[in-house]
């Protein structure tokens, strides 16, 4: 009987398995949905939006080799994805799991609207090396600290990448109208900011293997991977692998990158290690979401819902993303404690997002950001400390401003990487580590170079002064965490 495949955050015609499955039931139509519609699904940022557009073209040609149509529609995946598989007559409806509150509140109304039209509905594990259900602690709860969770699953099994599909011999009959991908205006315009993004990346499956095959190398000790111990943390020097992205829209999957890296582990035996934790880290932020749907939300540790973070009203309700959104959103608001009041708090946050505190290693990241969708993991640290600590606003509206500008942001990782910072979060890092920008950039910047790729103006007139005082707004900072209760 004919099939449709429910494409979502896995963009990818290799190591797919609901693709396979559905090829292996029958004549294949695939579908992809433009869903901002459905209760609480977050619209994409800005760099997404266009690192989609072009994932969309290169996956779309990617199935035509395959004899597959790739049919686009704007909506409800609750009413967009049953009315496709009526359309094409399909016996069969596959996708590749997700782990967001909301997704999975459509994915299960998808799959009941499929089933109770007498069709066959299956999901697959594909994006995650572990299923959230799967790893639970002695009294079944889930890891709350990184380093059991990560001792638990590193261990285990995972399974090797699938074999490629082969190109479908009959091809379908009938295949639905598909949107035209233009019309979705996903791509930036008046201004058409995207240039400096196409530059720095090509969205797309085989650029992702490109880079994974880069990254990980030869099979001898002189790679990236071998290197990425001591390079990691150098914003000046490449010393990560920059599949962020790739893994975000699932371009590859997280078994095709854990085996590369495995395959590798006699002649990188620290680099392996090490880079392998971090997609541990990637699947622990997930894992948190999973438990945790209101994580952009919502602070992990309840005591920090009265810490003096600045968070206008106005934002506070604009943005609701989730349903616990509205109940939480308990900052108080226009009272900024650690700086001045709440028109200084606005100029800082602008500051921030433009690249203009006068923290050079923290300009040059914002700038990176601005320019690429892309910022380094220690300058996103350093950062996302001085907005929270130093400058006293809310993670949450950092969180924001990276949704809108990264081309990784994902739904896990970002939120709970903000909340790792703020001290709010999961196995978070203590409040009272407060990074100094200025020492960073002695370490991890030390000849200034990645500073001076990104601010051509500094060391003249026209760089900002240190917008705020480090030594003051940290002991602020410290007073208001004193002044939490201690809960745990
Ligand atoms: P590499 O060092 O090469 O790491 C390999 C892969 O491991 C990454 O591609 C990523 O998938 C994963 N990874 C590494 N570090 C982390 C981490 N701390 N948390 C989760 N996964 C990790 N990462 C995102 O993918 N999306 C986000 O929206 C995001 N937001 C962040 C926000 C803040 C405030 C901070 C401090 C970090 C954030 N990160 C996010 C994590 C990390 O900065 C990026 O994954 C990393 O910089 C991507 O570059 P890379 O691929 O070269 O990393």
């Amino acid at each position: 009987t004919p099939a449709v495949v429910w494409f979502r955050d896995d963009l990818r015609v290799r190591d797919n398995p609901a693709l396979r499955a559905a090829l292996a039931h029958g004549p294949t139509v695939a579908v992809y949905v433009l869903d901002e519609e459905s209760p609480g699904i977050r619209p994409l940022g800005g760099a997404a939006r266009w690192w989609l557009h072009h994932a969309l073209k290169d996956l779309a040609a990617s199935l035509e080799h395959l004899g597959v149509p790739l049919v686009l529609r704007r909506g409800t995946a609750a009413a967009i994805v049953p009315d496709v598989a009526a359309q094409c007559r399909a016996g069969y409806v596959a996708w590749n799991r997700r782990y967001g509150g909301p997704e999975r509140r459509a994915d299960t109304a998808v799959k009941s609207l499929v089933r109770r039209s007498g069709r066959e509905a299956e999901s697959f594990q594909a994006s995650l090396l572990h299923e959230p259900w799967d790893v639970l602690t002695q009294q079944g709860g889930s890891y709350k600290v990184f380093t059991p969770f990560w001792r638990e699953v590193s261990g285990r099994d995972h399974r090797h990448p699938l074999p490629e599909p082969e190109r479908q011999r009959t091809l379908p009959e009938r295949v639905p109208i598909s949107n035209d991908l233009e019309e979705w205006e996903l791509l930036p315009r008046d201004p058409d900011w995207s240039g400096s993004l196409a530059e720095a990346w090509t969205p797309g499956e085989q650029p992702g293997h490109a880079l994974l095959g880069e990254f990980v190398g030869p099979d001898h000790a002189d790679t990236a991977l071998a290197e990425y111990p001591e390079t990691r943390d150098h914003p000046a020097r490449p010393g990560t692998s920059r599949l962020s992205p790739y893994l975000r829209w699932g371009h590859l999957s997280p078994f095709q990158v854990w085996h590369a890296v495995a395959d590798r582990r006699r002649a990188a035996p620290e680099g392996s290690a090490v880079f392998a934790s971090e997609l541990g880290w990637r699947e622990f932020a997930w894992h948190t979401l999973f438990h945790h749907a209101d994580l952009a939300s919502v602070n992990l540790r309840s005591q920090f819902d009265a810490y003096p973070w600045w968070l206008p009203r106005a934002s506070n309700g604009a943005a609701q993303h989730g349903p616990h959104d509205a109940a939480h959103g308990r900052a108080p608001e226009g009272t900024p404690a650690v700086v001045g009041g709440e028109a200084d708090a606005r100029r800082l946050l602008e500051a921030w997002q433009r690249g203009r505190t006068g923290f050079p290693l923290v300009d040059a990241g914002q700038r990176e950001l601005w320019a690429t969708g892309w910022m380094h993991n220690r300058v996103r640290m350093v950062s996302a400390s001085l907005l929270v600590k130093n400058l006293g606003i809310h993670w949450r509206l950092g969180e924001r401003w990276f949704w809108d500008t990264l081309v990784d942001a994902d739904a896990a990782s970002n939120p709970f990487n903000w909340q790792w910072v703020a001290g709010s979060g999961a196995d978070a890092a203590p409040f009272f580590r407060i990074f100094n920008p200025r020492a960073q950039a002695k370490n991890f910047d030390p000849d200034g170079t990645y500073a001076r790729d990104w601010i051509p103006e500094l060391g003249t007139d026209e760089y900002p002064q240190e917008c705020v005082d480090l030594a003051e707004t940290r002991v602020a900072a410290l007073e208001a965490y004193q002044s939490l209760a201690q809960v745990d």
